[in-house]
This record gives structure tokens, C-alpha cells and sequence, in this order.
């Protein structure tokens, strides 16, 4: 039996993809393995030219002048590569988690950044609303769903400024007006492939604005102009990226997916409001769709629902270390019934007590 893949990321892909992808690993091309053929090859640059059109096209940015590249470093080198392609004076960030903290951390090396709001004084258990971002600020950065807390924003401020986004955790999981932000980054292991690339969308008359000499590798124009191929990009992972958003779209696009992890989370969710065993984390009006932080409120049954679960096959449910309790995790690719065994262990938890 496979276990029921709870997991923040890496996490679950789907089935298919997975599937095919051994089997390029196998034979991709004529006998010959996708890690093994040149990245200038006409495969392998068609499955690159794939990966960033399907991106564009599944969250409705084509021809509205953005660019999708696949990169290295993982989020977290967005982090940075942010600041030296954006960053002149002064930028605005909202602080709603331990991932928009480094993101913070980061820009800091190079020049001056203003937290708009935050709630670190909560263990980020909410999401702060109502602030004000100076319009003379070079952008402003957010997180759209913070992973570790299980916090996602629903709306996003308006504002002239450019906006960017650390999309990492649930790009491609629900509709939202994907061209109000001018950047979006997200690292692909989470609704997208194997840890390795990173999705970087930029709207291009965003960049070339700044004083400071960029390093290639860090220049989003350098790999614009190199159609994400300035070095040998991660084939693989690319190539895995492809396959899920074909998956995606086969399914019906965004909103078909959306509709799935509605349903997840509000099973998951009354489960965690109805069970007196339990409680959830986040305030109710943020909760994210992706991740589900609770806790039990008596730990004497840590114990026995710890081995409920391993017995029914849940796995990967454990809380980041900074929350405690537990984490159920719930991409694109975590099927209805994966929901249902985790809330029937709960259930028959309190049945139990
Ligand atoms: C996982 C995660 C990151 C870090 O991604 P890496 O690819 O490991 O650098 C950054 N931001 C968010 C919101 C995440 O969930």
C-alpha cells in the first residue's frame, strides 16, 4: 500500500508523473536517458519551451509581457536574486512567516527594507491586514501562503508599486488574478515537481531599474536572454515540472484543481473545528488550503494517535518544529481520500477517548 503522503516538500506528486518520468529516465529519447542527453538538444529545449509556456498559459499570464524561467538555488536564492534585480532605495515586505523573515534577512544585505506589518509577536498565526505601503518604495514583497504556519493570504493589497510574490507553496492551487504581481517565484517541490528548480515568472519592464552591477547567474535579464538556458538548467526537475503541468492542465486547468482543494480543506478543516481532541492553529479567516497546522489539546493521546496513524498509513503529519503539533499538508497532487483517512483516524481517536 502506498502511504498517504502528507508531506510540506518534497511532497506528493502525481501518480502519472512520477510514472513517466522514470520512464524517461530510462529512455527519453531513442534509448537515452533525459539526464543524459544535452540540454541543447531539440528534446530537451522543446521540454523547456513547454514547461515556461505551459506556466504562462495555466495561470493566465500569456502576452501580458511576463517570462517564465526555471532557475537553481531553490526559493531561497529568490530571496536575494529579488533584491539585486529590484532594489534601489527602499523596498516594503510583509512579514507573515519564518520563509518572508529570511526573505527579509536577505534583502537586507544590499539596502533598506521596511516591514509593512507583521505577526511574529503571534508565532504568525494570522495574517496581517490594513497596512500601508509607501508608494515611493521600489516593491513590495509578500508570501502567499506560509508553509510552516499554515497561513495564506486570500486578498492581496493594491498598490502602483511593483508586487512580488513568494508563491512556493500553493502556485497553481486556486484562481486569483495572477498578473497583479509583476514577480512570482516558487520552489518546485511543492506544487510542481522535484526539489531542484525553481518557477520564476517576472514581468520584464520591471527589471533593468537598478544602479548596481548584477552578477550573471543572479541577473533575471541575463536568463531571459538565454531562454532559461544561460547554464545547464536542472533537466530533470524541468523536465518532472513539465509533466505535472500537463497533468494539470489535462485535469482542467487552475480551477478544476481549486475546486479539489476547496473540498480537501473543508473536510480536513471541520474536522479540526467538530473534534473536541483538537484545535487548529491559524485564525479561521486565514487558513490556508495547502497546509493545515492543529494541535491536540491533551497530550497524554500523542501516543495513541501518533500509532493510529502510522497504522492507517498517514504519513508526514509531523508540525515544523516552530509550531509543534501537527501538519497536514495537502497540495494538488494529495487525493480526496488521503483527507479522508487522516480524518477518520481523528475521528475514531475521539471515539476512542
Ligand atoms: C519551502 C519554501 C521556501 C524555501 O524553498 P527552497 O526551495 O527550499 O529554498 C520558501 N518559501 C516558501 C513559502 C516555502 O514554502
Amino acid at each position: 500500500m502506498k502511504l498517504h503522503n502528507f508531506s510540506a516538500g518534497p511532497c506528493v506528486l502525481p501518480k502519472e508523473v512520477i510514472t513517466k518520468a522514470s520512464e524517461a529516465l530510462l529512455d527519453f529519447d531513442n534509448g537515452l536517458s533525459i539526464i543524459e542527453i544535452s540540454h541543447r538538444s531539440k528534446p530537451f529545449v522543446d521540454v523547456m519551451e513547454k514547461a515556461r509556456a505551459l506556466a504562462l498559459e495555466l495561470l493566465g499570464l500569456e502576452g501580458k509581457g511576463y517570462k517564465a524561467l526555471f532557475l537553481q538555488g531553490g526559493a531561497s536564492t529568490q530571496f536575494l536574486m529579488v533584491a539585486l534585480n529590484l532594489l534601489e532605495k527602499r523596498a516594503g515586505y510583509l512579514n507573515t512567516g519564518t520563509w518572508a523573515d529570511k526573505a527579509i534577512k536577505e534583502a537586507r544585505i544590499y539596502d533598506d527594507i521596511y516591514e509593512v506589518a507583521s505577526s511574529k509577536q503571534a508565532n504568525y498565526n494570522y495574517i496581517p491586514k490594513g497596512y500601508d505601503i509607501p508608494s515611493d518604495y521600489d516593491y513590495f514583497h509578500c508570501t502567499s501562503n506560509n508553509t510552516i504556519f499554515g497561513t495564506q493570504m486570500k486578498s492581496f493589497p493594491k498598490t502602483d508599486i511593483p508586487m512580488v510574490c513568494d508563491m512556493s507553496s500553493d502556485i497553481f492551487s486556486r484562481v486569483i488574478d495572477y498578473s497583479q504581481f509583476d514577480l512570482i517565484y516558487a520552489g518546485a517541490q511543492k506544487n510542481l515537481g522535484p526539489a531542484g528548480t525553481t518557477l520564476v515568472i517576472v514581468k520584464e519592464d520591471i527589471l533593468g531599474k537598478v544602479s548596481r552591477k548584477i552578477p550573471s547567474m543572479m541577473d533575471y535579464k541575463v536568463h531571459i536572454d538565454k531562454s532559461s538556458m544561460f547554464n545547464t538548467p536542472p533537466v530533470f526537475a524541468v523536465y518532472t515540472s513539465m509533466l505535472t503541468l500537463e497533468w494539470l492542465k489535462n485535469l482542467g486547468g487552475v480551477k478544476a484543481i481549486e475546486e479539489v482543494n476547496e473540498m480537501k480543506a473543508r473536510i480536513m478543516y471541520s474536522e479540526i473545528d467538530l473534534n473536541p481532541l483538537f484545535k487548529g492553529f491559524a485564525a479561521k479567516e486565514d487558513r490556508s488550503n495547502m497546509n493545515a497546522t492543529f494541535t491536540l489539546l491533551n497530550d497524554d493521546l500523542k501516543e495513541t494517535f501518533e500509532a493510529m496513524c502510522i497504522e492507517a498509513g498517514i504519513s508526514g503529519i509531523n508540525g515544523h518544529r516552530s509550531v509543534g503539533g501537527y501538519r497536514a499538508s495537502m497540495y494538488n497532487a494529495l487525493s480526496i481520500d488521503s483527507v479522508k483517512a487522516l480524518v477518520e483516524v481523528m475521528s475514531e481517536l475521539e471515539s476512542k477517548a
